[in-house]
């Protein structure tokens, strides 16, 4: 009798280290190469946070998007931090992306797809690798993943050990995600009052009409006798961008049913604008998992640029493989979105469009603050509408930086926060986001724009 060998590494995981021979953009300096190797070994021993069947579902439903039979929604801080993982700020988080998709859902006619910027969004790209004050020159910044935000050599020095920290803020805010979205916290009809609250605000006047018609077709569904304990759950889906490749290539794992690689760190990965470079490591890397991918596209892209990374992370063509997420500007979205739009009709890809109206409109207030205006987030949005409309491509979706709690970062919306309104309560470490009341009345406009 032979004992069978323990099965070889499959094929397709031998290329998955060839990243590391590759440029890779934007990784931390380790101050100590052993302590990092012994971080991603034990981090390759613990379990992943979600499971490859998961992953697969979210790729159907995305094809699904890809289709123009779907919505997607992605939502959540610029740069979760650990301090900011409580219970509350979770909650508020899941509440608010829950309240926008049943708007959206609504307006659109159509599933939205639920993910939340969440449980691992710990990793920062920066334009500078130092930052200096008074005259002092320290490490900038990286995300809490990486080193701290507290502007001493100490905290500023990149800790390995904040890797596996990462891993269990993520495994923590995860569990309680599914909590929510489980257990009953989403129920249809709990999300919906929350709704109507916002829209008895006078100063939402404006949407009180379109809250008025989801509460009759609410209403209609409870009278034809709908089944209202299967709308007591929904599937949340996790994505971050896959940045920090210490992280991600130790989360990720063979799948036991078929042999293939899949980054378990979250169900969906971006690669982001500055790392997205075709001969670099990232994309290399994520072309080798099968987690559905999204790249984020800057005014500059060219037609040519976006063919060459179809062919590097959808060389099968595969619907819901390949997400794009544009984040032109609202100036810029007019003129450079309909080429990439065109040319993407002729590669037989059918990638999901996804609009980011958030990293193309940043602005510095005169008093100091990092912002970006409502109203400029708004007209990106039906900047990307009208693009696809005149190309006959499918608007698949919305990213936006959010939060659910009262913050004051961006400007505008409909409780009027001005400049100095900014001083009194921005808690962002890295870009300004929406807040609850901002983030709903944006599900709403879009609402109209679906309609339309
Ligand atoms: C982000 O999503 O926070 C980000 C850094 O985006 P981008 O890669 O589009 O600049
Ligand atoms: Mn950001």
């Amino acid at each position: 009798m032979t004992i069978a060998p323990i099965s070889p590494e499959p094929a397709l995981v031998a290329g998955l280290d060839a990243y590391r021979s590759l440029p890779a953009k934007q990784q931390p300096a380790w101050p100590d190469a052993d302590a990092i190797e012994a971080v991603r070994t034990e981090l390759s021993t613990l379990p992943p946070l979600v499971f490859a069947g998961e992953v697969d579902i979210l790729r159907d439903r995305l094809a699904a998007a890809a289709a123009g039979n779907a919505f997607v929604l992605q939502g959540g801080d610029c740069a979760e931090t650990f301090a900011g993982a409580t219970a509350d700020q979770i909650r508020n988080r899941v509440k608010t992306i829950l309240q926008m998709a049943v708007v959206l859902t609504y307006g659109a006619a159509m599933p939205v797809v639920k993910m939340g910027r969440m449980a691992g969004q710990f990793a920062k790209p920066r334009s500078s690798d130092t930052e200096t004050r008074e005259g002092v020159t320290l490490p900038a910044y990286r995300g809490d993943i990486v080193n701290g935000f507290p502007f001493t050599p100490e905290s500023r020095e990149a800790d390995p050990q904040r890797i596996l920290r990462g891993y269990h803020m993520a495994a923590s805010t995860l569990n309680l995600v599914r909590a929510f979205t489980q257990g009953g916290f989403a129920d249809l009809r709990e999300v919906h009052s929350w709704n109507k609250g916002f829209a008895k605000n006078p100063a939402n006047a404006r949407y009180e009409a379109l809250a008025g018609e989801i509460d009759r077709a609410i209403r209609f569904m409870e009278a034809a006798g709908a089944n209202f304990d299967e709308l007591r759950a929904v599937e949340f889906y996790t994505g971050h961008e896959g940045l920090l490749l210490d992280y991600e290539r130790p989360m990720t794992r063979v799948d036991s049913r078929t042999g293939l690689a899949y980054d378990t760190s979250s169900h969906f990965q971006w690669i982001g604008e500055r790392t997205r470079e075709v001969e670099g490591a990232h994309v290399d890397f994520f072309s080798r998992v099968r987690n559905p991918i999204g790249v984020k596209l800057g005014p500059s892209t060219t037609p040519d640029d976006m063919e060459r990374l179809v062919d590097r992370l959808d060389p099968d063509r595969e619907p819901g493989r390949l997400t794009f997420i544009t984040r032109m500007g609202a100036g810029r979205i007019r003129d450079a979105l309909p080429a990439l739009l065109e040319a993407s009709k002729s590669l037989e890809s059918t990638p999901v469009w996804i609009t980011d109206p958030m990293h193309g409109n940043g602005i510095t207030t005169r008093n100091g603050y990092k912002s970006r205006r409502f109203d400029d987030v708004v007209d990106e949005v039906r900047g990307f509408f009208e693009a696809h409309r005149a190309v006959g491509t499918f608007p698949g979706g919305l990213h936006v930086e959010l939060t659910g709690d009262d913050v004051t970062e961006c400007l505008g919306g409909s409780e009027h926060i001005d400049e100095a309104a900014l001083e009194s309560r921005y808690e962002s470490l890295c870009d300004p986001r929406l807040n609850h009341m901002q983030s709903l009345e944006l599900a709403f406009l879009v609402a109209e724009e679906l309609r339309a």
